[in-house]
């Protein structure tokens, strides 16, 4: 369902409040969008929400739809705030934009490469996909930092989880890059990893910093 981005607003404030906060409706005045803006005729037009008396209620359908919508929020957060490191009020932006891009199955790809988080960086629960039940059955621990590898273990590089650009521009050189094949030759007592046909060292920090899935 392509919804606009205020119709998928009023859904993840309905989610919060009423599947979070365990209100049975949220007010229409309460949303913080126009009462005549048409995202309201949109959501009921789906048979998503009803309003009556001026107090919004789910429809089984616009529940599911929230619960969705609140997903790739919280994920769009965590991707922007975790990998990418853009915090605070930019970083909020940002998630809001990026959440809207999350469909057809980009989300389920996040998430694994999140390696299956259950909360947004502010605490907050981030409903399950089928992803995450498929990863916790088959035992796929999805993303992992170098130093859960063990010696002679190849991974696929994932992403780089750091904040300091020189660190990044080093790892980088080294072909440090998502998508990458790192083959990991000793883990004592420093990392010593190939990527193609060169042999590079690192210390633990450092390796604690690279996020990639075994292959
Ligand atoms: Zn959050
Ligand atoms: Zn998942």
């Amino acid at each position: 369902m392509k919804l606009s981005e205020k119709a998928e607003e009023i859904l993840e404030a309905m989610w919060i409040a009423i599947e979070e906060e365990g209100a049975h409706f949220i007010e229409v005045e309460k949303i913080g969008i126009d009462p005549a803006d048409p995202s309201f005729k949109e959501l009921t037009g789906h048979a998503l929400v009803e309003i009556r008396e001026g107090h919004l209620y789910f429809r089984q359908d616009g529940k599911e739809e929230g619960r969705k919508t609140i997903r790739r929020h919280r994920l769009a957060e965590r991707l922007i705030m975790d990998v990418l490191s853009i915090r605070g009020e930019e970083g909020d932006e940002k998630a809001c934009e990026f959440e809207h891009l999350l469909k057809k199955g980009v989300d389920s790809k996040v998430c694994a490469m999140l390696n299956h988080p259950s909360t947004c960086p502010h605490g907050k629960p981030i409903p399950p996909g089928d992803c995450c039940y498929e990863a916790r059955k088959s035992g796929d621990l999805g993303v992992l930092p170098l130093t859960e590898f063990k010696a002679n273990e190849e991974g696929e590089i994932a992403f780089i989880q750091t904040e300091d650009s020189k660190k990044m521009q080093k790892l980088m050189a080294m072909g440090v890059l998502p998508g990458n094949r790192i083959m990991v030759l000793q883990t004592f007592p420093s990392y010593i990893f190939r990527i193609g046909f060169s042999e590079f060292a690192i210390d633990s920090y450092m390796a604690r910093e690279i996020f990639a899935r075994r292959i």
